[in-house]
């Protein structure tokens, strides 16, 4: 498939990680930066649940800090290889500067600009 195909159907999109939320037991939201170890509203204890919120919300973003690396790996190497630049000594300097240039307005920019330096590249 070509790669602006798969940019448009979303293949190389990465996840968001969401905000962090606290809750207490009874559902009510505290402010994350709050130090409080009893819910201001119903006055529950939370701080063991506290811990356990912030080590979830560490595990969840780093999940996808992961995962999005990895989806951000196969777009450069497929970027690379579609523009026939894969494995030159050069590659990884001009996807650099192709990121650089490109990617505030999306992948498809990153694409074009690597397209250019790699006609550039022999
Ligand atoms: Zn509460």
């Amino acid at each position: 498939m070509d790669i602006y195909i798969k940019i448009e159907h979303g293949h190389f999109k990465t996840k968001t990680i969401p905000k962090f939320e606290r809750k207490c037991a009874n559902g009510h939201f505290i402010s994350t930066t709050s130090n409080f170890n009893y819910c201001p509203e119903c006055g529950i204890e939370f701080k063991e649940y506290n811990k356990k919120c912030k080590e979830d919300y560490k595990k969840l973003k780093k999940e996808i800090d992961e995962e999005n690396l990895t989806t951000h790996k196969i777009f450069k190497a497929e970027a690379l290889d579609y523009c026939g630049i894969l494995g030159h000594k050069k590659a990884e300097q001009a996807f650099l500067m192709a990121w650089d240039r490109g990617h505030s307005s999306g992948l498809t920019s990153v694409v074009n600009e690597l397209e250019d330096l790699a006609s550039l590249m022999s």
